[in-house]
């Protein structure tokens, strides 16, 4: 065939998006430990989330159903850049020398540039469905907040963003998009909440983290029955949103007669990473395929790899359910490395379990080597990645090499879940020989996550 060479783009017709997302609860082995309300130590049911979020969503985030259907209004605006595109990855193998095949599912084609819309959009038509008027919510590096921004408008509710502090200051770009889209945005800590208010009379130059951007979108939403609140990873029904990128990774490697090895994906809250995974797992459980699945995460912020497995807040004021998952401890304050989307203390409790049981593994990768993959990443296969994504692709480098010395022909996938273009200034720092890494002591790690943990209530 005339022009055919390699083929570096595999796609999928709009006819041929999934439907259904799924909900990978329906196939663990064992059931990961349900979120404890703080005051009385017991599962919370519906009517403690039903301030923040609609029955919709509150039956997603607990139901043992394997799929849920998306809604033909969510498919609608899902169509405006789904199904999106898996590449092989031909040049950067090329570059590294290795017979591996490298695969990247490529979220950064959304509105947002991130994988933030795939649940951002369902989460705003089940508010709006619900009579609700706003939606609050944390943003840190800006892509949630772009997000729930662009998934409000489609569906003409407000939106109000509470980011953290230091992002603020140094990404106006998010901000201006946010705004573009008809959201609101507050630095956090802000003069607006009791939280934020607290932070500040203690550390007036707080340059703020997400647990407490958090606790002060919760605080608003709460107070006003017509506001609810939006949380971006994490939770269960988030992860189950994103599974539409894993359910499309499968059809595409389908299609070229391909099973992975190895999928890597990095890890902040856990969505990307998760939906990308579950569907695959699925498979794997099922004994049609075998892939290792990696988690990786930021030396800066190890919650899976240096964290504790406990009970915790998901927010620094304690306003949020104790979720079991890997942390470094709710006021916990990770050094600012450029990869914000990574800087949260807790890890999603569906992942902390697989991890828990074995089913997933993980590494910490440092910043700079992230950088160093970002940028052979960019000069090769010309998209220049968001830095979170750039620890999925240090991880696959790293195994592409192994692959070069033992001569394997590995099949390794991952999820370039977003584009740097709102992140040039980290590269710029990086390029001029700036960028540094910063590690944790096990030991002094351990004893600051143990001693936070003492502040939690008890539970009975
Ligand atoms: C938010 C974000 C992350 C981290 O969140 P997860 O829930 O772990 O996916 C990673 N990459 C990008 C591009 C993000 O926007």
């Amino acid at each position: 065939m005339a022009g055919a060479g390699k083929q570096h783009k595999i796609t999928l017709d709009e006819s041929e998006m999934p439907t259904r997302w799924y909900n990978v609860v329906h196939d663990l082995p064992t059931p990961p430990p349900p979120p404890l309300h703080p005051g009385t130590g017991q599962p919370v049911g519906p009517d403690d989330l039903a301030p923040l979020f609609p029955t919709e969503l509150i039956m997603q985030e607990v139901t043992g159903e394997q799929y849920v259907d998306i809604p033909e209004e969510v498919l609608d605006v899902y169509r405006l850049w789904r199904p999106s595109p898996l590449f092989r990855a031909h040049r950067l193998e090329a570059a590294l020398g290795t017979p591996a095949r490298i695969y990247y599912k490529y979220e950064g084609v959304s509105p947002a540039g991130s994988h933030k819309p795939n649940t951002a959009v369902p989460q705003a038509y089940y508010n709006a469905r619900a009579g609700i008027t706003k939606l609050t919510t944390e943003t840190g590096a800006g892509q949630w907040g772009t997000a729930l921004a662009f998934a409000c408008a489609q569906y003409g509710i407000d939106c109000e963003v509470w980011q953290v502090r230091a992002s603020y200051d140094q990404k106006p770009y998010r901000r201006l998009m946010i705004e573009t889209f008809g959201g609101t945005v507050h630095p956090s800590p802000s003069e607006l909440t009791a939280a934020g208010r607290a932070i500040l009379a203690e550390h007036p130059d707080s340059t703020g983290s997400l647990g407490i951007a958090i606790s002060e979108a919760v605080e608003i939403a709460a107070q006003d029955p017509s506001t609810n609140y939006a949380l971006g990873s994490v939770l269960n029904h988030v992860l189950m949103h994103q599974t539409i990128i894993g359910e499309e990774a499968l059809l595409q490697l389908a299609k070229i007669g391909e099973t992975p090895d190895l999928l890597v994906g990095c890890t902040g809250g856990g969505s990307n990473f998760g939906g990308l995974m579950f569907p695959f797992l699925r498979e794997k459980w099922a004994g049609w395929m075998n892939p290792e699945v990696r988690a990786v995460e930021p030396s800066a912020c190890p919650s899976l790899t240096q964290g504790t497995y406990a009970y915790d807040f998901g927010d620094t004021a304690g306003m949020t359910p104790l979720l079991k998952m890997h942390t470094l401890g709710h006021d916990f304050v990770p050094d600012p490395i450029h990869s914000g989307g990574l800087r949260y203390h807790g890890m999603s409790p569906l992942i902390s379990h697989l991890y828990e049981t074995g089913e997933i593994g993980a590494v910490a990768k440092p910043q700079s080597e992230c950088f160093a993959a970002g940028v052979l990443f960019a000069r090769t296969e010309g998209i220049v990645p968001a830095p979170e994504p750039t620890h999925a692709l240090a991880a696959a480098v790293e195994e592409a090499l192994a692959c070069k010395e033992s001569g394997e022909e590995k099949v390794i996938v991952t999820a370039l879940c977003g584009h740097g273009h709102l992140d040039l200034p980290a590269y710029g720092a990086y390029l001029e020989g700036k960028v540094t890494d910063t590690g944790w002591d096990d030991a002094e790690l351990q004893a600051a996550v143990a001693e936070a943990l003492t502040r939690l209530p008890a539970l009975a």
